[in-house]
C-alpha cells in the first residue's frame, strides 16, 4: 500500500476496525519511511451501481471520482478526508438501500449537496457551483443567499473573502468571484 505522502511502499497497521456501518474494515497505517499515518478500507465488492447521466448515458458509480470532487470543493476548509469518506459511505449505503441499480446523476448530486451543506457551507457552494454549472454569478448568489438565510445555529461561519492568487490551481475551475 503506497504512502499517500511519500509514495513509499511499506507501512505497518496501527489500528484496525469495522467502519461505523459495518460494511468496511478500516485500517490505520503508518508509513515506515516518513512516519505519517493514513487509512485504508477493505470492503466487500458489491454489485455495481450505475449513474444515469442527463443525456441517458450510464456510467458506473465511482466513489473515487466523487471523493476527488469533494476534495477539490473542500480545499482549505477544515474537513478531513475521513469526513468525506464517511459522507460517501453514507451516500453509497443510501443508494444501495434503495434496491435499484440505476440512479439519475441529478439525484446523486442533490444528495451529496444536502450532506455537504450540513458539514460545510463554503464547500457546499463550491460543489454546487461545479455540479450545477451556474450560468452566471446571479444564479450562484441565489444559492449563497439561501445558505445565508438559514436560521442561526445551522451555520458554522461566515463566508470568507475570495483569496485570489493564493488559491491552488484546481480552484481556478470554481467560479467564486462574486463581486462581478
Ligand atoms: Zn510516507
Amino acid at each position: 500500500m503506497k504512502c499517500p505522502f511519500c509514495a513509499h511502499l511499506d507501512s505497518k497497521v496501527v489500528d484496525s476496525r469495522d467502519s461505523e456501518t459495518g460494511e468496511a474494515i478500516r485500517r490505520r497505517r503508518e508509513c515506515l519511511n516518513c512516519g505519517k499515518r493514513f487509512s485504508t478500507y477493505e470492503r466487500v465488492e458489491a454489485v455495481p451501481l450505475f449513474v444515469v447521466k442527463k443525456d441517458g448515458r450510464r456510467e458506473e458509480f465511482d466513489r473515487r471520482k466523487l471523493l476527488h470532487g469533494l476534495l477539490v470543493s473542500t480545499t482549505k476548509r477544515e474537513i478531513g478526508p475521513a469526513q468525506l469518506e464517511a459522507l460517501v459511505d453514507d451516500l453509497e449505503n443510501q443508494l444501495r438501500g434503495r434496491g435499484g441499480t440505476e440512479i439519475p446523476s441529478r439525484e446523486i448530486g442533490e444528495m451529496v449537496m444536502e450532506k455537504l451543506r450540513l458539514i460545510d457551507e463554503i464547500a457546499y457552494i463550491r460543489f454546487a457551483s461545479v455540479y450545477r454549472s451556474f450560468k452566471d454569478a446571479s444564479e450562484m448568489r441565489t444559492v449563497i443567499e439561501q445558505v445565508l438565510s438559514q436560521p442561526p445555529g445551522t451555520r458554522r461561519q461566515a463566508p470568507e473573502p475570495s483569496r485570489r492568487g493564493r488559491r491552488p490551481r484546481e480552484d481556478s475551475e470554481l467560479p467564486l468571484d462574486l463581486g462581478k
